[in-house]
């Protein structure tokens, strides 16, 4: 104990301030390491770039080494092996006992939540997070977490009856779990024939009026878009609330809530249909499907040559073609099908691109874009840069090879 409150009093400045170790010095006591980062005459921090750049540079070979940890300057020495960082996911934000509910019932189309349902999760954390609430989750069917979109909680019908296009079942589910919760408001994307339809027979069955297309939100107020889209009306937040795309913000990618998932009340939808019989959905032809409202979108570039193998695939695929400019300026594409800032923005869950560099009026048009994949023949292209999946393949090879497979496909099954 002696011994080590000398040897701190050996490194104490002389000014009786509190004493500063120098763990550079400690290891090696011969060494004169200069401070990257001095002190200037005014007393504040003052850095030598040109030194800094000097230090980066390795004995050995002369090259310089980029530290990229942000810290440059703040005393990395060089040939000093660089620090790694762990990418770490987001901390799990848990809400254990909330001042009240937020209900949100996201489309989950095939179990996946869409750009429209972030919105309204990020919606549901405005109203929640002001006063300590918390955000509940209802589907009805497995899927996709919800939790890294903001909800506290996870409540999923199970029962036969809710699968497919059953809104007056799920009606029937929500108005159990009002019961149970008493939910201060109830969020639902309003979207023709999921949110939409649900949210407006939840609405008719309490006899409140719902905010429909709700484009702006605060916790005190709502602003509905009608009127042919010529007037906005703006009231208090009612209980049901019916949110248009972009209504708020999605919650940042470095959140994270937990999701839990918890027991749905007991429900008896009986087992009529609900006077609505579902006939499935019917096929349409991709190509008369306008790009802005394709799920699937197969997309050609300058790096596309064999317009036969691309139109087999996009059959194949069942997938609307589109493409970039510089295709329809060539008129090997009609110019509604033209991609980017001056043609279409489109938001289909995959997006597929042939022979396209990535142009930043490009890129613009797939912004919203769920997933991207990339074929390019240029590693560093921007879209390969973009994807979420590329492969570094000439177009002509991919395209006939990838339609052989999806035939060999559907003959098997
Ligand atoms: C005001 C303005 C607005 C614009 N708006 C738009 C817009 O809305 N949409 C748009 O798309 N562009 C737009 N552009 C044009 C844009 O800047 C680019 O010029 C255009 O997107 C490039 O198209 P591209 O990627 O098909 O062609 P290129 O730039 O020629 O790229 C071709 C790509 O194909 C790859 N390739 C080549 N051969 C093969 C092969 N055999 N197999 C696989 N890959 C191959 C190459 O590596 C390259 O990456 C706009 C430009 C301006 C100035």
């Amino acid at each position: 104990m002696r011994v080590r409150r000398r040897a701190r009093r050996a490194l104490a400045p002389p000014d009786g301030n509190r004493p500063r170790r120098d763990p550079r010095r400690e290891r090696d006591p011969d060494a004169t390491i200069e401070p990257l980062i001095e002190v200037g005459p005014t007393g504040r921090p003052r850095r030598d770039p040109r030194r800094i750049r000097r230090e980066a540079m390795t004995a050995a070979t002369g090259r310089l080494r980029l530290d990229r940890s942000g810290r440059s300057g703040a005393g990395t020495a060089a040939g000093a092996p660089a620090a790694h960082a762990v990418a770490a996911g987001p901390a799990i934000t848990r809400i254990e006992d909330p001042a009240f509910w937020i209900v949100v019932v996201p489309d989950y189309e095939a179990g996946r939540l869409s750009s429209h349902d972030r919105d309204v999760f990020g919606a549901a954390r405005k109203l929640a997070d002001r006063d300590g609430g918390g955000v509940v989750a209802v589907v009805f069917e497995p899927g996709e977490d919800p939790g890294p979109a903001g909800a506290d909680r996870l409540i999923r019908f199970d029962d036969p009856g809710y699968v497919g296009y059953a809104p007056a079942h799920r009606a029937t589910a929500i108005e159990a779990l009002i019961a149970e919760l008493a939910p201060r408001h109830l969020l639902f994307a309003d979207t023709l024939v999921a949110g939409g339809d649900i949210g407006r027979r939840v609405a008719a069955a309490r006899h409140v009026t719902p905010a429909t297309r709700v484009h702006r939100l605060r916790v005190d107020e709502v602003v509905s878009r009608g009127d042919g889209a010529r007037s906005d009306y703006t009231r208090t937040p009612p209980r049901v609330l019916l949110l248009a795309p972009e209504c708020e913000d999605p919650i940042a990618p470095d959140r994270c809530h937990e999701a839990r998932p918890v027991a749905p009340p007991a429900v008896d939808i009986g087992d009529g249909d609900g006077g609505i019989r579902d006939l499935g959905l019917l096929p349409i032809d991709p190509g008369a499907v306008p790009l802005a409202e394709a799920d699937f979108v197969l997309s050609a570039g300058n790096g596309v040559t064999d317009w036969d193998a691309f139109h087999a695939l996009a059959r194949a695929l069942g997938a609307a073609e589109g493409g970039s400019r510089v295709v329809c300026d060539a008129g090997l594409m009609p110019r509604e099908r033209q991609i980017g800032a001056s043609g279409t923005l489109i938001e289909a869950r995959c997006y597929l691109a042939f022979g396209i560099s990535g142009a930043p009026q490009h890129l613009q048009g797939i912004a919203r874009c769920e997933k991207v994949v990339a074929v390019n023949t240029d590693l560093h292209a921007e879209m390969v840069k973009r994807g979420d999946l590329s492969a570094i393949k000439d177009a002509q090879e991919v395209m006939p090879a990838l339609t052989r497979l999806l035939e060999a496909q559907a003959r098997d099954t």
